[in-house]
């Protein structure tokens, strides 16, 4: 979820006149603030919000703009303020280069704060998954000095976006640190017992990287990724969340899961104690699904 600060949040200023509308940009420019940035921003969020107001003020009264010129200011909190917002010309990257690019600000300078955070940079990444939902934002992830000549974005950040703007902690989407193994002895390894409770959800859940909650709902996005994962696997299920049930009734999905995990196939989860359950929590067990 991206933690968005609305205009009426941080105290925007309205813009002095309309925005000029834009369908579609090839992708998002990022930029710093330049000048120093107290450190102490870091401890306190209410400094960011300062600090856009400050920079909404001097667009509006020192360059005469309408408005802030960023699109959206990412801060290290993993916030996104919205500026101009989605589908609306930004003015930060220079004239003729707006409608090229929605503006991401982000909060480092070139004194003071210069290093951006882990969170900083989620800030921006989650800044670019909202310009790409909302505003129909390309791929292109670049930096104000690309095609203008100015410093901005900093060493720091440029550096990063030359390197593709990896998302700390990896990958293009937030992954979940890979499960270690449990071996038997281990408190924390499932009891092979057949049945399909809430510890054995919960550990299917957080080895496919869906949310933990040790609950299968009606439908559930476990069972969702596992048909996905299935179907890579040659079956041929529809993906609806359905059909995974300890009830002894026959479920496609069932089958294929017994397909999977090598169980004898009859697609039924038997009750009290089933032989597909045992397979499974046989194989959570080793780390992996
Ligand atoms: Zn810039
Ligand atoms: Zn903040």
């Amino acid at each position: 979820m991206v933690d968005i600060v609305t205009r009426a949040e941080w105290g925007a200023r309205s813009p002095k006149s309309g925005y000029t509308s834009l369908s579609s940009t090839k992708g998002v420019k990022v930029h710093y603030t330049g000048g120093h940035v107290d450190p102490k921003i870091l401890d306190d969020h209410k400094k960011c919000v300062a600090l856009v107001k400050s920079i909404q003020n001097m667009h509006m009264d020192g360059n005469g703009w309408i408005d802030i010129g960023y699109s959206v200011v990412a801060c290290p909190h993993r916030k996104v303020f919205i500026g101009r917002g989605p589908k609306h010309l930004p003015a930060a990257n220079g004239a003729g280069l707006n409608t090229g690019h929605y503006a991401i600000l982000a909060l480092v300078g070139n004194s003071g704060l210069t290093v951006p955070s882990d969170n900083q940079l989620l800030a921006i990444w989650d800044a670019i998954t909202y310009l790409r939902d909302k505003g129909n934002a390309g791929k292109e992830i670049k930096g104000h000095r690309d095609g203008y000549s100015t410093e901005c974005p900093g060493d720091k950040l440029y550096a990063w976006l030359k390197k593709g703007a990896p998302r700390p902690g990896g990958g293009d989407t937030p992954t979940p640190a890979p499960p270690k193994p449990h071996t038997p002895a281990d408190p924390a390894a499932l009891v092979v017992d057949g049945i399909l409770g809430r510890k054995t959800i919960s550990r299917w859940q957080q080895i496919v990287g869906t949310t933990v909650d040790g609950d299968i709902s009606t439908p559930s996005t476990l069972v969702r990724k596992v048909q996905q994962i299935l179907n890579a696997h040659g079956a041929k299920l529809k993906v609806d969340g359905l059909g995974i049930r300890q009830d002894d009734r026959h479920y496609e999905t069932v089958e294929a899961l017994q397909r999977y995990l090598d169980s004898p196939v009859d697609g039924r989860m038997s009750k009290p104690v089933s032989l597909v359950v045992k397979a499974l929590q046989k194989r959570l067990n080793t780390g992996r699904f």
